[in-house]
């Protein structure tokens, strides 16, 4: 990165955004958030675990004149665009806030092993699975590293510089995924809750969850919120917080929609589903998707068959060691997911 100049927006006093590069990302940068304080600083989310963020990041940091060992870090979510820089990050004082579901994730060993037998029971072909794991962006640029974490809850409060923010917990994303919200300055910082131009990935790999419904009650409880300005974590910031969530209400209820029309009466895996949806790639077929991109599309059909199957529009069919699904009989024949989900 030397050389190249990194992207340092003041959005209020003290307060920055840092564009740090994502390579080979449609997402294309993260947004990390930076306050500055004579007291500790604190920085809300980082970057993978790779060089050119690292770079990119220092950099930033070094224009801001920020101390790392008077710094602390609040991350929105475990993935390893918001999480992976972390640990090259941290100094002996550092104080790391995060979510509970999401620390016992990370501290449980073995769930990756889990999550890659739950995708080969929901029709992944077996000798795709490898290669989809090995370029799995976390499995690349994440960090085995378990840090000591300082625990947050929804509502407690974390102060930094005159700014003092609220967390407020909204699974769906991912499954402890938590905001920073300012009351008095009217911000909210969303990590990947509402982004603008895409659309955050919902995906599900175990029977117990339902982020789907999840993401949609989140969404609702940030719509009813006082926000004047959305800070995500990529892509631009967001004045208008209840048109992008409409459009997102909008957008699930759409794919509802589509997976259902693609299900009939003889059971589908949630691959051979994923495999007919319509996906905004540059890829002719669904043999060409890139094999990472397979495993994300996957996980996405699977949160959506999930809150189509427990609001009984379509039924679950275990047979042998795979999951597949089929329309409900006993539903109406041309009973349809309603226009708007919210009254579901
Ligand atoms: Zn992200």
């Amino acid at each position: 990165m030397k050389g190249e100049t990194i992207m340092i927006e003041e959005i209020q006093p003290s307060f920055f955004r840092v564009e740090v590069p994502l390579p080979n990302s449609p997402l294309k940068f993260i947004n990390s958030y930076v306050i500055r304080s004579s007291d500790r600083n604190l920085i809300i989310d980082t970057g993978l675990n790779r060089k050119e963020c690292s770079d990119a990041m220092h950099s930033g940091l070094q224009q801001l004149d920020i101390d790392l060992a008077k710094t602390d870090f609040f991350i929105t979510h475990l993935h390893a665009d918001h999480f992976g820089l972390l640990s090259k990050l941290v100094t002996g004082t550092s104080q790391i806030f995060f979510n509970r579901p999401e620390t016992e994730l990370i501290e449980a060993s073995g769930w990756w092993e889990l999550m890659i037998a739950y995708a080969a029971k929901n029709g992944f072909p077996e000798n795709e699975l490898r290669e989809a794991i090995q370029s799995h962006p976390g499995r690349e640029f994440g960090s085995e590293w378990i840090p000591e974490m300082n625990i947050l809850q929804d509502g407690d409060k974390i102060i930094a510089g005159n700014y003092c923010f609220e967390c407020v917990s909204t699974p769906g994303h991912s499954m402890g995924h938590m905001c920073l919200y300012e009351p008095k300055k009217k911000i909210l910082v969303a990590g990947d809750h509402i982004l603008i131009d895409i659309t955050p990935n919902i995906q599900c790999w175990s029977d117990e969850q339902n982020p789907l419904q999840d993401y949609l009650a989140s969404l609702d409880k940030v719509n009813d919120m006082e926000i004047d300005l959305v800070l995500p974590g990529h892509r631009r910031l967001i004045t208008d917080h209840k048109t992008r969530i409409t459009e997102l209400k909008e957008h699930h209820e759409r794919r509802l929609r589509e997976v259902q029309s693609i299900l009939g009466n003889d059971p589908r895996t949630a691959f051979q589903v994923a495999s007919r949806m319509t996906w905004d790639l540059d890829c002719d077929s669904w043999e060409e998707f890139p094999r990472a991109q397979k495993w994300f599309a996957t996980g996405e059909a699977i949160a959506h068959l999930r809150y189509l199957q427990r609001k009984g529009f379509i039924v679950r069919k275990d047979e042998g060691r795979m999951t597949a699904f089929t329309l409900n009989e006993l539903s109406p024949p041309d009973a349809k997911v309603p226009e708007n989900i919210r009254h579901l």
